[in-house]
């Protein structure tokens, strides 16, 4: 894409506003549930305005220093403590996200708990890629431990993946792509009998299942408040309904959460001393999760959870109804995995039927026979009715067209493919081949990418996908 050059002299700023206006009219709506993962809307315009205003007025304040900016603790340990209050109690970090809350618990883990020879952590096959992601950066060895039918973590084989070097023991509530609760109790009650360390990820489900249960569902515990979780993640920019930048992570132990800390007076500059991964950030997540938290409230919270929820479940009766579908496992929270059940009704062709009829599934891809699948993220302004409905035409369209044509050689050759030989132009021009254009910023024809990435190793997709990305900043 050729690029502007810095204008010389400022451009005013309408025009700017303009242009960012319409750079985004290729994006996917932020709002109306159409869209059904990565963004969350309360359907309550004043709350996001609000959040809006309240980012604004922190905008600038640098949480590098809390003695400079006395506002960044008042803010934080309210708004820890909200979450707190909710999750079993603890003391906490706000940070900017789910990956890296992960990243502080990991770390916390491996300092708080050394072991002989390189730290290990124990994944079941279903955690979050952020675990694999802080165990790559922090040294870690991951142990990946399959699941068991119904896609919840297997405590005899976590068992039996623990060694001497084990740092910490990973459980999800819920677990993400298929929304179903690990057995917390059971796993994090064996990491305590070996001493080791459980952290319960609940990046997804934190702000959305005690409210479930304070609605008066039968939530399974998984908090602080179970014997053996040392330390959980929750995101307060997915059920919090907060605007992104917003996650807390809290510990059992409050010394277990200084080892989370970095501190360093190793050079002739001011002192660093840091919470979190970042330094310098803006105040403006914080001002406005806390802003969102006290708007919305208790009550708003419990009503959000319960339509979010009553949507799920009406997805998945929905889908029981529609031939050739079906939803995989039990979800405890309100996101539902669908897959086909009939060979010549592919998936990742639905994806695309719905996006033309502007929804926005997100596949899944294939892993360790858990077969390919569309992920829906139900909130509260889910509209399951015209979900369904496009669902249902997007799927007879599917059928209609048959599973996409893709030419087994190609996934051969790209399984063998040196990447190395190939600069990002000529990886450009590979992609065209498969009819994705990267000027265009990237393709909603997706079926043909996803069905070759489906046929691939998961060490060729993370190449491949990595080309992709440099090729698409390129
Ligand atoms: C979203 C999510 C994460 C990662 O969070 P980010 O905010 O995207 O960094 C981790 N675990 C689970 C279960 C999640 O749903």
């Amino acid at each position: 894409m050729p690029s502007d050059p810095l204008p010389e002299t400022g451009r005013p700023g309408p025009e700017l506003l303009a242009e960012l206006a319409r750079l985004r009219d290729a994006d996917l709506p932020v709002r109306g549930g159409q869209v059904t993962a990565y963004v969350y809307d309360t359907g309550r315009e004043a709350v996001h305005d609000l959040a809006a205003t309240a980012f604004h007025e922190m905008l600038e304040v640098n949480c590098l220093d809390p003695t400079a900016f006395p506002s960044i603790v008042a803010l934080e340990r309210r708004l820890v403590g909200f979450v707190a209050a909710k999750l079993g109690g603890g003391s906490g970090v706000f940070s900017s996200g789910g990956t890296e809350s992960i990243m502080l618990a990991v770390k916390a883990a491996r300092d708080a708990h050394p072991v002989e020879g390189r730290p290990q952590i124990v994944l079941p096959t279903t955690a979050h890629p952020a675990f694999h992601k802080a165990a790559h950066y922090l040294g870690l060895e991951v142990v990946h431990v399959p699941v068991d039918a119904a896609y919840r973590a297997d405590p005899a084989a976590t068992a039996a993946a623990m060694t001497p070097r084990t740092a910490l023991v990973v459980v999800s509530a819920p677990s993400y792509p298929h929304g179903v609760m690990d057995p917390i109790p059971e796993i994090a009650s064996l990491a305590a009998s070996a001493g080791v360390p459980c952290h319960v990820d609940a990046c997804v489900g934190g702000w959305v299942l005690p409210w479930l249960r304070d609605a008066g569902r039968d939530v399974p515990p998984f908090d602080l408040s179970v014997p053996g979780v040392t330390s959980i993640s929750c995101d307060l920019h997915k059920y919090g309904y907060s605007p992104k930048g917003a996650s807390v992570v809290l510990f059992a132990d409050e010394a277990h959460r200084r080892h989370a800390y970095f501190a360093s007076a190793e050079w002739p500059g001011y002192t660093v001393i840091n919470a979190t991964v970042q330094s310098s950030k803006s105040a403006g997540p914080l001002g406005a999760a806390w802003a969102t938290l006290n708007a919305v409230g208790a009550q708003g919270y419990r009503d959000l959870a319960e339509n979010a929820m009553k949507s799920a479940e009406r997805l998945m009766s929905g889908v029981a109804a529609i031939p050739g579908l079906r939803v995989l496992g039990e979800p405890v929270a309100p996101l539902v995995a669908v897959a086909s059940s009939d060979p010549s009704l592919d998936v990742f062709t639905i994806a695309d039927e719905a996006r033309r009829r502007g929804w926005f599934f997100q596949p899944q891809l294939s892993y360790q026979g858990i077969p390919p699948n569309l992920h829906f993220t139900l909130t509260g302004v889910s509209d399951v009715d015209a979900l369904l409905a496009a669902l249902t035409e997007a799927t007879e369209a599917a059928r209609a067209a048959g599973p996409p044509d893709v030419p087994s050689d190609l996934v051969d050759a790209l399984a063998d493919l040196d990447l190395d030989t190939l600069d990002d132009a000529g990886f450009a021009a590979l992609l065209a081949s498969v009819g994705v254009d990267l000027a265009a910023g990237g393709s909603p024809e997706m079926a043909v990418v996803n069905t070759i990435l489906n046929g691939l190793p998961p060490a060729t997709r993370e190449a491949l996908l990595i080309r992709f990305l440099s090729a698409l900043y390129t």
